[in-house]
């Protein structure tokens, strides 16, 4: 694309935890001299990992947004909207109102929960991993009292793979400040097997945790479906557990528009080169829990790939300063 004055027009899919780092960065970097856009269908960026906190009723919903307009004293100008198509060839994103093109792309448009793929999930579970299920579970959390409290996970991936842990021990803690914890049962169920080796591996130290904790865990237990009537979650080969409260992950899968416009070509995201984060798109990027790289689904690793595609973008841009290389610490 050819601009006035060799002018960039850099376009950020998304903002939450990638792409307000990715924006911030090339905003303050790139200053007045090139045009930075966010794009978002939510006017506020959701703190997620909150919302284990809105479960237990320490945080509410305000505490944990942060309007996205903000970002305009970073010279990012942004853009409330639905995102209903991505055309790399013609590099342009189709809004319902408007066609905006780019020079370089971020997609950073996360991941969708998709309950409907669990039979029954709707009915029965209550999780964090949404703000109106958290705010539904913390709910019915000030009127439980007492019985079999079941925290599990499906197949594939979710955010943040350790969150299901911290929502059993955080459960723990709520019933105990509470004084029921002994007429609570809490059991932990999850496809991944037993796990094995040093104390100081973060799996092998979570089981351990959690049996502290007087967690049963049910290891390899996949979930075919849930019948909300007899409240029971069906697993592989007839096993089965039952449950009064049941905090289920749900299903997750890349970003609706990317299914749609092929961009995500596998469940795990955006092909992107481990180095680079780039697509096989020219100048289109992908990073966060959209982008198909070997690392878990975290904000703390989408903000290291914004921070780096940043400052690397902006030294291509500026030809000032020398690209960095990623090196994502993540568990
Ligand atoms: C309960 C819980 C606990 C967590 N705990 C941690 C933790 O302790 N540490 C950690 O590192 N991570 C944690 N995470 C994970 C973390 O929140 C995510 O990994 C992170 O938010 C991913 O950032 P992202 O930018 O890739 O995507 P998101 O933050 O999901 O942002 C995607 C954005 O794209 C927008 N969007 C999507 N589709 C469209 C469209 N078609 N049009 C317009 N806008 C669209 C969405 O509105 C959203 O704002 C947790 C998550 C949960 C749910």
């Amino acid at each position: 694309m050819h601009r006035f004055n060799g002018r960039k027009q850099i376009v950020i899919l998304g903002g939450g935890c990638g792409g307000v780092v990715a924006a911030t960065q090339l905003g303050r970097k790139l200053g007045a001299d090139h045009d930075v856009i966010l794009i978002d269908r939510r006017a506020d960026h959701v703190f997620m990992p909150a919302f284990l906190f809105l479960m237990t009723g320490d945080r509410q919903p305000q505490e944990i947004c942060r309007s996205l307009s903000a970002l305009k004293k970073r010279n990012v100008k942004v853009i409330q909207s639905e995102i209903l198509d991505i055309n790399p060839v013609a590099q342009e994103v189709s809004l319902p109102k408007e066609k905006i093109s780019y020079d370089y792309l971020i997609v950073s448009l996360g991941l969708q929960t998709r309950p409907d793929l669990v039979s029954g999930f709707n009915e029965a579970s209550l999780h964090p991993w949404e703000m109106e299920s958290a705010l539904r579970l913390r709910h019915a959390l000030s009127e439980f009292r007492g019985g079999r409290v079941v925290v599990g996970v499906p197949l594939g991936l979710y955010r943040c793979p350790p969150a299901p842990y911290e929502a059993q021990w955080m459960l723990d803690g709520f019933f105990r400040q509470r004084g029921i914890r002994d007429r609570v049962q809490i059991h932990y169920f999850t496809r991944d097997p037993e796990p094995t080796g040093e104390a100081h591996d973060p799996v092998v130290w979570m089981d351990a945790e959690s049996r502290r904790r007087k967690i049963d865990i049910h290891y390899e237990f996949v979930v075919r479906s849930i019948d909300p009537v007899k409240k029971q979650i069906n697993g592989l080969y007839n096993y089965s557990l039952p449950y009064d409260l049941l905090v289920m992950v749900p299903p997750h899968r890349p970003a609706q528009v990317l299914l749609d416009c092929g961009l995500a070509e596998v469940e795990t995201g955006i092909r992107v080169d481990y180095d680079t984060l780039q697509t096989k798109w020219e100048n289109v990027f992908a990073i966060g829990d959209c982008a198909d790289m070997p690392a878990s689904k975290a904000g703390g690793v989408a903000h290291q790939e914004a921070d780096v595609l940043a400052h690397n973008l902006a030294v291509e841009i500026t030809g000032k300063g020398r690209p960095v290389d990623l090196w994502l610490h993540t568990i």
